[in-house]
């Protein structure tokens, strides 16, 4: 198969499999979106969630968070990974859109990537679940499957996002970083993979018999 027929054959599979991804992170507007996605940086979605809640009742606007202060917010997240940064990219990131974008998050990636805390990652995904504007989050796990699927050779995670990008239609990317996320976490984990043991592997490589090696983000 060549490199556009395998990505048309995962597209059909993951649609098939996951007609209509839920977005995973809870939350009501594009401000907590976007503190839950900063929150989900080396941890899981499971765990955000968690915390998410009583984190919103104190501080679910710009305003509250930023009344909040660091150390308020990182009580309550503190059972998360790199809790101190967080908390400080959290309390930053109130600040600022209070003090420049009139206390909305805004919907570019050039304003949101100059947020405190926020990477091109972060942006993307706030873009593309909050605003719907086509984008292609690229983190670890998805940079591992589309190297075992040969989709890229995983140079980069912007080498990985640019190739996924080129291979798929615009209007699917939002549906299908969501679609590769569920299928990675219920079958393709990070574990070491023989590259034989799904139906879609069996399909696209049928001649594969060595593991597959990929490199990390
Ligand atoms: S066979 Fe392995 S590499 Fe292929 S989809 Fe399944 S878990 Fe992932």
């Amino acid at each position: 198969m060549k490199k556009t027929e395998r990505a048309a054959h995962i597209q059909e599979q993951l649609a098939e499999r996951y007609p209509d991804p839920p977005i995973p992170l809870d939350h009501t507007d594009p401000f907590t979106l976007l503190v839950a996605v900063l929150l989900s940086a080396q941890c899981t979605d499971k765990k955000v969630n968690e915390i998410t809640p009583a984190l919103f009742r104190a501080g679910g606007t710009p305003e509250a968070m930023s009344k909040l202060g660091v150390e308020a917010i990182l009580e309550i997240i503190r059972p998360l990974g790199l809790a101190p940064q967080k908390a400080k990219a959290i309390d930053g990131l109130s600040r600022r859109l209070i003090d420049v974008y009139d206390s909305q998050v805004p919907d570019s990636f050039e304003a949101l990537e100059s947020l405190p805390g926020v990477g091109h990652k972060t942006a993307s995904v706030v873009m593309a679940q909050a605003f719907g504007h086509p984008a292609f989050p690229v983190d670890t796990h998805i940079h591992r499957l589309a190297q075992r699927w040969g989709l890229t050779d995983g140079r980069s995670v912007k080498q990985t996002e640019q190739d996924l990008k080129r291979l798929f239609p615009r209007e699917s990317w939002n549906e299908l970083h969501l679609q590769i996320i569920f299928y990675g976490r219920e079958f393709c984990t990070a574990r070491g993979c023989d590259g034989t043991k799904c139906p879609l592997c069996r399909e696209l490589y049928p001649r594969r018999r060595s593991p597959v090696v990929h490199r990390k983000a």
